[in-house]
């Protein structure tokens, strides 16, 4: 008898329940399509939607609300935006927007909002993480003190880049940017850092490109791409950096060091001009919104080195931002000057004059990262940035005057050397120890009769030599990383043997 009661009173409230969740989708398509444009919707009538909330237009695609204001909001389309309609009903989700992430996405090509790119098929997912995240605090982190090989010369002996650092590459069009990034990619083949490369506002054919040279190296087995093309809506170019960012953040939680590519920011920061113009916010500077600086910091902040106690993983990030005829005074350059811990300044003057990467030394720093550098890179490089400024100072000098003194002709002869020897090819990253002797021979002044025009033979081969013959001090080096007098004595040696065969 009671047990009738009991069931008869679930089933009544069942219904209660029933009639209020109903009521509830209903009331909650309370928004209404007031304009469209490019991907960019102005909703009016949602109460109650907060910053970055997801909404639900009624044909089932998805938005992001960016912008509030008293009586509409600014949303972004996430998906078919021409498939939207003014007085399309909206309602709010009550929910952030969130990114898969997990080991599944290596190897693979997605967009910003996770669905694959490449044709491979469906991805598993760990879990989602927030595409917007509060960056970890001071106590969370811990100083920068591991290095994060480039395998590029002129960056690892004297534009050392940390793990949990942000080091920006600047430069004009075509000056090698990407490729310095690629190549620090293909590095880390062996280093146990998993990258992710974010591409914004690229031609499609171009990341084809990227992929493919990634995938010539092996590389891409510890890489993830997320691209959003140059044919793609604003939104998804804007969303595209936090996205790598979240992916990025799962495995620096889970304890691995990570490096994320944002390839590059300046087109991020135009299609974020570009939403915000059509949302008619206030535009300042060079028309950019106010906020531009805020993003770009956010997003930059959540690159660090977490300590023991949280893991003790990192995210490295390199940002890229393109400047226009090497003006670094530029709204978007300075800001993000001011926010990394570093920049790497590419000229197209050096690239064109075959010095390549083209990295111009003179300007260019690292301010955490030499805490990171191994000793014996330390022990090397430190009189060659000497070398190189002493190089730049007389050389400009010396245009003007014919008769040198000896010891500023040997000056010059040796910078010159250097300058050389600094060289590298595209997509052939060096193993640290390869630097190590390399550049020793240099600074030792090994090279300094040698013709410049066969300095690049000379450290083919040497290397070659190197390898064949002296496995075994290679392996010392490597182990002890700092140069004893006793494995300098030996490397003299060993240079002086193979110059009788040169
Ligand atoms: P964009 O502004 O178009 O993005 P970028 O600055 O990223 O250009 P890259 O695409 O990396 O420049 O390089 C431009 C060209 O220079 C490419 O064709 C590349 O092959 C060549 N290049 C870059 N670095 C080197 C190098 N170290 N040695 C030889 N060629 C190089
Ligand atoms: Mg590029």
């Amino acid at each position: 008898m009671s047990n009738l009661t009991a069931s008869d009173l679930i089933d009544s409230l069942k219904k209660k329940i029933q009639k209020y969740s109903e009521a509830q989708v209903e009331a909650s398509f309370i928004g209404k399509v007031v304009k469209i444009a490019d991907g960019v919707v102005s909703i009016s009538g949602l109460k109650d939607i907060a910053y970055n909330e997801m909404v639900e237009f009624e044909n089932g695609v998805q938005g992001l609300a960016i912008n509030l204001e008293e009586n509409t909001i600014g949303a972004i389309v996430l998906g078919e935006y021409l498939e939207i309609k003014e007085g399309f009903k909206v309602r709010g989700l009550k929910k952030l927007l969130s990114v898969g992430v997990g080991e599944g996405l290596i190897g693979r090509v997605v967009d910003p909002l996770g669905n694959p790119e490449d044709g491979k098929g469906a991805i598993k997912f760990k879990k989602y993480n927030p595409l917007e995240k509060i960056a970890p605090g001071v106590v969370a982190r811990q100083s920068v003190n591991t290095p994060l090989q480039t395998g590029l010369k002129a960056i690892d002996a004297m534009i050392p880049i940390g793990r949990g650092q942000r080091e920006l590459i600047i430069g004009d069009r075509a000056v090698g940017k990407t490729s310095i990034a690629i190549d620090t990619i293909i590095n880390q083949k062996n280093e146990n850092v998993i990258c992710i490369y974010v591409a914004i506002g690229q031609k499609a054919s171009r990341i084809a490109q990227i992929v493919a040279t990634l995938e010539k190296y092996q590389a891409m087995s510890h890489t993830i791409i997320v691209t959003a093309n140059a044919a793609d809506s604003a939104a998804l170019q804007y969303l595209a950096p936090y996205a790598g960012c979240a992916i990025g953040e799962y495995f620096m939680d889970e304890g691995k060091d990570a490096l994320i590519v944002y390839d590059d920011l300046s087109k991020h920061a135009w299609a974020y001009r570009q939403i915000s113009i059509i949302l008619k916010r206030p535009s300042g500077r060079e028309a950019y919104p106010g906020d531009i600086f805020y993003l770009h910091s956010k997003l930059l902040e959540r690159s660090c080195r977490l300590n023991k106690e949280h893991g003790g993983g990192s995210l490295t990030a390199l940002p890229i931002i393109e400047t226009q005829a090497g003006d670094i005074s530029a709204y978007i350059p300075t800001n993000v000057i001011s926010i990394t811990d570093g920049q790497i300044f590419l000229e197209s003057d050096l690239f064109y004059a075959g010095i390549r990467p083209a990295i111009n030394v003179g300007i260019s720093v690292s301010r955490v990262g030499g805490s990171a550098q191994i000793k014996a890179t330390k022990q090397v490089a430190g009189t060659l940035r000497l070398d190189l400024a002493q190089y730049r100072n007389l050389a400009a000098f010396a245009q003007f005057s014919s008769d040198l003194d000896a010891v500023t002709k040997k000056q010059i002869e040796r910078g010159s050397r250097m300058v050389e020897l600094l060289k590298q090819k595209l997509n052939s990253p060096m193993p640290v120890v390869e630097q190590i002797v390399v550049i020793f021979a240099g600074t030792a002044g090994f090279l300094d009769d040698i013709p410049i025009g066969k300095i690049s033979e000379f450290e083919t081969r040497y290397l070659e030599y190197m390898k064949l013959e002296h496995a075994k001090l290679l392996k010392t080096i490597e182990k002890e990383q700092k140069l004893s007098d006793e494995t300098i004595e030996k490397l003299k040696k060993a240079i002086t043997e193979f110059k009788k065969t040169f």
